[in-house]
């Protein structure tokens, strides 16, 4: 899921006006833009399906990262309370389709790169991020890291969305281009991508626009994404939100929470570091 969470962890800070919303749409018509900003703010309120894990259902916590381990063999995000459940069990493979772990970085490396062959989005978007970090023995290359993910949010991939988002909008790798960046973080928000809705937020919130990022926030706290929650708590404390606001997100954001507790991730949460090191 790497970039995923930088953006997020941005902290919100003082207001920059960098030019940065509203002209991701301007090739449109006014009426057009209107709609489109309608239609940002009323779709995308479910988190996209691809976050639930595929053997509970249940939506993943949020960071995904800690709540969820990627099996590179199935490229299934599997809950941490499955993973625990299926190793209970005695299954030392992957908990979803029960291939063996990848011994080392070559053949882990060498299973994304079979679905990458099959046209996998999601697997597109895994090898963009191991070249943007240089892992899995792959030499660092942001050029290529960038070309995976274009091809990867082509096929549909909301992370890929996001992380392009976040390359233009910083010009990270690429010449700097916050429009550009912000039509990324909408596609995938609009499907319900949490980060991305986060990083409109941002983006609104540097402009001055308060309102609007406010709006955004809520939905992303309503999804259950604490940055959301804290940066809406931020906008009370100063006096930029009401404390209705305030304990609307509150209330969402526990909802939300609520709903992706099982017993089998209270008890991975409780085994916490030992389980996560025998298990992943
Ligand atoms: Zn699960
Ligand atoms: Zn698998």
């Amino acid at each position: 899921m790497e970039p995923v969470d930088r953006p997020g962890n941005e902290p919100a800070g003082a207001p920059r006006n960098d030019g940065a919303a509203a002209e991701g749409v301007d090739d449109r018509s006014a009426a057009e833009v209107a709609r489109y900003s309608d239609r940002l703010l009323n779709e995308g309120h479910e988190r996209w399906e691809g976050d639930r894990c595929p053997i509970c259902f249940l939506f993943v916590g949020l960071p995904i990262q800690k709540h969820a381990k990627m099996n590179v063999c199935c490229m299934k995000m599997v809950c941490k309370g499955c993973s625990l459940e299926a190793r209970q069990r005695g299954l030392r493979g992957c908990p979803f389709c029960r291939t063996p772990r990848p011994s080392d970085d070559a053949s882990q490396l060498a299973m994304v790169q079979k679905r990458v062959r099959k046209g996998d989005a999601e697997a597109m978007k895994h090898l963009g991020d191991k070249y943007f970090y240089g892992r899995l023995g792959l030499p660092k290359d942001v050029p290529r890291a960038i070309e995976l993910w274009t091809e990867a949010a082509e096929l549909g991939s909301v992370d890929a969305h996001y992380n392009l988002g976040f390359m233009y909008y910083r010009g990270e790798g690429v010449e700097e281009d916050k429009p550009r960046g912000i039509c990324y973080w909408q596609q995938a928000a609009i499907k319900g991508h949490v980060f991305s809705r986060q990083s409109l937020g941002i983006a609104e919130f540097k402009r001055g626009n308060y309102e609007l990022a406010m709006q955004h926030w809520m939905i992303s706290a309503k999804m259950g994404y604490e940055d959301s929650l804290n940066a809406i708590k931020g906008m009370f404390m100063r006096d930029e939100a009401t404390k209705a606001h305030y304990a609307e997100a509150l209330r969402g954001y526990g909802d939300a929470v609520e709903e992706m507790k099982s017993h089998q991730r209270e008890e991975a949460t409780r085994l916490g570091g030992s389980f996560i090191n025998t298990c992943f």
